[in-house]
């Protein structure tokens, strides 16, 4: 299987080259060339599979002879092991024609892990054959970098350091991070916000100093590994869920990264509805959505803060096949958005989206309510960003559609808000308990680009001498 770039890259690279870079080298995000299909014959042998086996399944289509069959069988059951749900994924109704599908149950309790866990030992595998290293630098706004640091910790293919905004994540977010104990992992607080963290990760991975010493690598949802394995639960979910009728998703949204898997996982033949885009008062993808408009504005910090994205990354994967696979349409919406902040679509394309996605935006005050809801009704303590996910799904489903809502955390990651909906704090997972009693490890830098970028240099074990 080939692999070309949203920006027309010239050179096909297989599995194993896009995963180690990530990003495209001209900028844009990896895609497959050829979509592999699956017929409803196909799904339906899947009809008795556990996730492990559909994971298996699956993916295969997409890394063909790059990883041989038993190898792959055996880092995706081992990446599954560290689950605390024995189905994986569980899948848990509210009512005749709703679900909740917990993507909480891995070791970091975000739906990050479940591709997360699986890329580390992808990436570790594929080092180990190629006999490389990398530097991963990533920054975080909260489950990024625990997914991350969790799916990275005890390999020595690699080294991670994960810059967060000092006093800026909730204290469990920062725990998951900063208490795991591994040679390899550096955890740097930020006196600064998340924005001023990614500037300077942008800026270390160009530094022409630093790419002579480093075989830099970056996590987040840009690498395509990531969104083929967050597929994995769409079809799990449209497999398992008995319903004669078509399945909504709705989806918790910011990069872009879970819901466009979703969209994937139609294209290649998965049978369901439609996804619901579901955002915060960031709501630059339901205004998209619904009115094809694209206005860049500076970020509003909502109580759901790992949905407070300005430009999501994933939208250009997205774009290409707007643009009917024009990389020049492509490149030159890009340049226009950039360079006017605003971009605008035409109707044809507009209907395009709308055949695959609804939006809605949910305001802070419909978040806790409905915290409170489900808590009242369901006896369910959910988080703040299913929450969101919920409330603009039952927001346009008016005529109760069958609907999957997808639960992005567990609500321990984020106590204070649910405290403030359901006046009680929600405990953590059992394997957990004592996490908040956990020894912690962490620099702090200011924020100034040549301390954080001597640290780099200092605490590295791979950075080369030249
Ligand atoms: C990352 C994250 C999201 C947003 O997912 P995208 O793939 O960026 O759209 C939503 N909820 C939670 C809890 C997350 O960690």
């Amino acid at each position: 299987m080939n692999y070309i770039s949203t920006r027309g890259e010239k050179k096909k690279l297989n599995f194993s080259d896009i995963l180690l870079l990530g990003l495209a080298r001209d900028g844009g995000l990896y895609i497959p060339q050829k979509w592999p299909k699956f017929s409803a014959k196909e799904i339906k042998r899947l009809k008795n599979k556990n996730y492990n086996d559909i994971a298996f399944e699956v993916s295969r289509k997409f890394i063909g002879n790059e990883i041989n069959k038993k190898e792959l069988k055996k880092i995706i059951n081992n990446s599954l092991k560290k689950f605390s749900n024995k189905e994986v994924a569980k899948i848990r109704p509210l009512s005749h024609y709703e679900w909740l599908l917990e993507l909480y149950h891995g070791p970091t309790l975000a739906f990050k892990d479940y591709a997360l866990q699986i890329v580390g030992n992808l990436l570790n595998y594929t080092l180990k054959k190629k006999k490389k290293k990398i530097t991963i630098i990533g920054a975080t706004s909260g489950d990024t970098g625990a997914a991350a640091i969790d799916a990275c910790k005890n390999k020595n293919t690699m080294e991670v350091f994960i810059f967060h905004p000092k006093g800026k994540i909730s204290e469990v977010q920062r725990k998951l991070m900063t208490t795991v104990n591994s040679k390899n992992i550096h955890n740097i607080a930020i006196d600064g916000d998340f924005d001023d963290c990614q500037k300077i990760i942008k800026k270390l991975f160009v530094d022409p100093d630093l790419k002579s010493k480093f075989n830099f690598s970056a996590i987040n949802s840009i690498n395509w590994a990531r969104i083929l394995f967050q597929t994995i639960y769409y079809f799990f979910s449209v497999i398992k869920i008995k319903s004669n009728k078509n399945i909504i998703f709705s989806v918790p949204s910011g990069n872009f990264g879970n819901v466009y898997s979703g969209y994937v996982a139609k294209k290649i033949g998965l049978q369901f509805d439609k996804l619901i885009i579901a955002t915060n008062s960031n709501d630059i993808l339901s205004t998209f959505t619904n009115k094809g408009v694209i206005r860049l504005k500076s970020i509003k910090h909502t109580i759901t803060p790992s949905m407070d994205i300005q430009l999501p990354s994933n939208l250009e994967r997205f774009f290409f096949d707007l643009f009917k696979s024009k990389t020049k349409y492509v490149n030159k919406s890009l340049k226009k958005l950039f360079k006017y902040k605003r971009m605008d679509i035409n109707k044809e394309k507009i209907k395009q989206i709308q055949k695959f996605f609804y939006a809605k935006s949910v305001s802070e005050k419909e978040t806790i309510n409905m915290i409170k809801e489900i808590f009242i009704k369901n006896k369910v303590i959910i988080d703040p960003h299913t929450a969101v996910g919920i409330a603009a799904g039952r927001k346009l489903n008016k005529n109760k559609h069958p609907i999957v809502y997808i639960s992005t955390a567990h609500p321990s990651k984020f106590p204070d808000i649910v405290k403030k909906s359901i006046n009680q704090y929600p405990d953590l997972p059992r394997n957990l308990i004592d996490l908040l009693k956990r020894k912690e490890k962490y620099e702090t830098i200011e924020l100034n680009y040549y301390k954080v970028k001597n640290y780099l240099l200092k605490q590295s074990n791979f950075v080369k001498n030249v």
